[in-house]
């Protein structure tokens, strides 16, 4: 019976009971399994070495091929191993073969067979080689048809390789019967050659050339592109699908709405401030719900403009919900808000998660009967007993932490709200790309006027008395402190000791000074208070966890330390030095370090102090960590790819969102069609190493 993609692998000849189940605990059941059971290295065994010719070559694996002039098993006197020993002559020298506890060797290994053997020589002593535990095969016949590019798999169990080469290789006799999950058209759209064509080259390389060694042969290309549309295509089929209701609320925006709004705004907006915020009311007055990321760095404003845009709902009759990550900020937001729109009439409210119970009544109802027109709240707002009488908008100011189940409680909210993200931090935009591939994209690139650069230095533990000595040169002349600890994300279980013993020891270093802590655990209405004496000057220095990471405003702070710096992302640190250079002051940024850490991460600093734009230390970062850790671990499952790399192979990412906008648009059931038969393909396990 001929092998069929579906054929499960203890039906395949040589695979016993034993095997299929090593195999299955691998992930390994079916004969597709293994199509997609990709190597993750290839060994060129085409040329053999002249024995006599490796002098040079000692500890680099060659390919040498002999025959074997003397074979035996016997045990080593040192720690009595069990040992086979075989000596391989090739006509111009010898080479001693050694492997541990395989005594069945020698059933398999004798005198007179030829052996292609491929490992790594290493001296024995005057003029002798040996490899230990080379990889092996006999040949017969012609002594030339026996190279080959050999791929290296990962470990299966205890299964040798030499064995899951062949089970491999056998499995590809399924290859005509695999259908390709991208139609004839759609290939040529990509460009890309087909499936069964691809995994078998994949698999059995004609060449390694220079295209295959750097992931860009047609194989390569046909199944990053692949994953990229998949990923591409069910981000925008969904969103399409969201898409297919109107919207049934009309907005306009007339002259006496833009003087208003004029009168609000305390300064000059800026010319990407400006496009962006049309690029916003556009989608506000559609017919189609908005779905926009705002990013932009941090300090560029992307608030003011997220608050006309909620100007703009309110005074259409809708109400409009502003999400923030944590307490704080929904109290800095509330605050500026309130201040903003003073004058306004517009009802606000905030709701966090310490209100007590007559609080909570208060809001749930003002909400409901569309009294309160713009809440501010953590996502606490999106709990089921919230409803409104209207949304029409959500503004959720956050660090890549909304995700699709979140908008989708948002949805349920509302009639088909409209809904701006807004990052704090900068994402390179192949990331955003990646992540929010069914986001429109609105970028703030340009700092509001009179920004000052904020001087950031690198410096080792034991100068930090000088800047200590700095610090309080800056208080004389005004200026507020912020020291940060790195507890990177606090919990329940989070150990706080370094950050109180900081605290203890900056009230020590500085007993003339006003020295508080902030951290996420503590009260909200304790940290609220905190928050707000130091906004009123009332405390010189900040000791604090990364709490203060996101948002906040207080701009006669100009002064930051941050305490084992190298222990940070480069596009946190980013954020952390935000909190400064927000006022008339120069301002600093002092990154300490252990002295004794690696030059690497020194380095990764010195890097960080040289850059300013939080775009660039974002694509620093994403290439220092990889996106996975850059996202924190939530988001990461989206960039599990096995052959892309989102940062390598960007235009990938562009070519395979650009054909799955045109596809979805083409036909949206035919391209749901597509991604399931996509997303129904076996997932490539991730690389392993050796
Ligand atoms: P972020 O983009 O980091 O959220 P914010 O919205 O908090 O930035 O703005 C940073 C600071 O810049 C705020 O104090 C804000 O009032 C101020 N700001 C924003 N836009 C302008 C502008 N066009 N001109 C002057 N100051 C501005
Ligand atoms: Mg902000």
């Amino acid at each position: 019976m001929p092998l069929a993609p579906d054929t499960p692998l203890q039906f395949v000849k040589g695979v016993g009971q034993g095997r299929a189940a090593a195999l299955e605990a691998a992930g390994l059941t079916t004969v597709r399994d293994l199509l997609f059971f990709f190597p993750f290295r290839y060994e060129d065994r085409r040329h053999p070495t002249r024995i006599a010719d490796l002098g040079r070559r000692i500890d680099t694996p060659v390919l040498l091929r002999g025959r074997v002039t003397s074979a035996h098993a016997g045990v080593t006197r040192f720690k009595r191993m069990r040992i086979f020993e075989a000596v391989l002559d090739d006509g111009t020298g010898s080479v001693k073969l050694i492997w541990f506890n395989q005594a069945y060797l020698a059933e398999q290994i004798q005198r007179g067979d030829r052996l292609s053997v491929y490992g790594a020589p290493r001296s024995s002593g005057y003029r002798a080689l040996s490899i230990e535990s080379p990889d092996w095969e006999k040949f017969e016949g012609d002594e030339d048809d026996e190279g080959a590019i050999v791929p290296i798999y990962s470990k299966v169990g205890n299964l040798q390789p030499k064995f899951v080469r062949r089970l491999v290789a056998t499995a590809l006799e399924a290859l005509p019967q695999l259908s390709d999950p991208l139609s004839d058209d759609l290939r040529a759209r990509l460009g890309v050659t087909d499936l069964p064509t691809a995994i078998r080259a994949l698999h059995q390389p004609p060449e390694l050339d220079d295209a295959f060694l750097r992931q860009r042969s047609p194989a390569h290309l046909r199944v990053i592109l692949q994953e990229f549309f998949t990923l591409q295509l069910a981000l925008r089929v969904r969103r399409v699908a969201e898409e297919v209701a109107k919207k049934s609320r009309t907005i306009r925006v007339d002259d006496e709405l833009r003087e208003e709004v004029r009168r609000i705004l305390p300064f000059q907006l800026t010319g990407a401030q400006k496009r962006v915020l049309r690029e916003i009311a556009d989608d506000l007055q559609s017919d189609r719900p908005m779905y926009r990321l705002l990013q932009g760095d941090v300090g560029s404003g992307k608030t003011i403009v997220a608050l006309i845009a909620a100007v703009l709902m309110i005074r259409n009759g809708h109400q409009v919900a502003l999400l923030a990550p944590t307490e704080i900020l929904v109290e800095q937001h509330y605050q500026r808000i309130r201040q903003l729109l003073d004058q306004s009439g517009i009802v606000l409210a905030r709701a966090t998660g310490s209100m007590v119970a007559g609080e909570r009544r208060t809001l749930l109802a003002g909400l409901r009967t569309g009294y309160i027109q713009l809440v501010v709240g953590t996502h606490a707002l999106l709990e089921e007993r919230v409803t409104f009488q209207s949304l029409g908008l959500a503004i959720v100011d956050e660090q890549h932490r909304f995700g699709v189940e979140q908008r989708q409680k948002l949805f349920a909210k509302g009639e088909l709200p409209d809904i701006l993200v807004m990052t704090a931090t900068p994402i390179p935009r192949s990331l955003a790309l990646a992540i929010y591939g069914d986001l429109e994209l609105s970028v703030i690139d340009e700092l509001p006027p009179g920004r000052q650069r904020i001087k950031t230095v690198v410096r080792a533990s034991h100068e930090v008395e000088r800047v200590y000595d700095f610090i309080d040169s800056e208080i004389d002349a005004g200026a507020q402190t912020y020291i940060v600890y790195p507890i990177i994300e606090e919990s329940e279980k989070t150990n706080l000791k370094p950050l109180s013993q900081g605290f203890a020891s900056m009230q020590q270093r500085f007993p003339n000074r006003r020295v508080a802590m902030l951290h996420g655990r503590m009260k909200s209405d304790e940290k609220d208070a905190v928050m707000q004496r130091f906004k009123r000057g009332e405390i010189d220095i900040l000791v604090a966890t990364t709490v203060i990471e996101v948002g906040i405003d207080v701009p006669n702070a100009s002064m930051m330390l941050i305490v084992d710096a190298d222990r940070f992302g480069l596009s946190q640190l980013h954020q952390l030095r935000g909190r400064v250079g927000r006022g008339e002051r120069k301002s600093y940024c002092v990154l300490v370090h252990d002295d004794t850490i690696a030059g690497e991460a020194r380095d990764r600093l010195l890097a960080f102090e040289r850059s300013r734009d939080g775009f660039d230390v974002a694509e620093q970062d994403l290439q220092i960590r990889g996106p996975g850790e850059f996202l924190g671990t939530r988001q990461s499952g989206a960039m599990r790819f096995r052959f892309g790399n989102i940062v390598r192979d960007y235009d990938l990412m562009e070519k395979a969102r650009d054909l799955a906008i045109a596809v979805t648009a083409e036909s949206l059931p035919r391209a749901e069609e597509t991604a399931r038969a996509l997303l129904g393909m076996p997932v490539p396990e991730a690389t392993e190493r050796d």
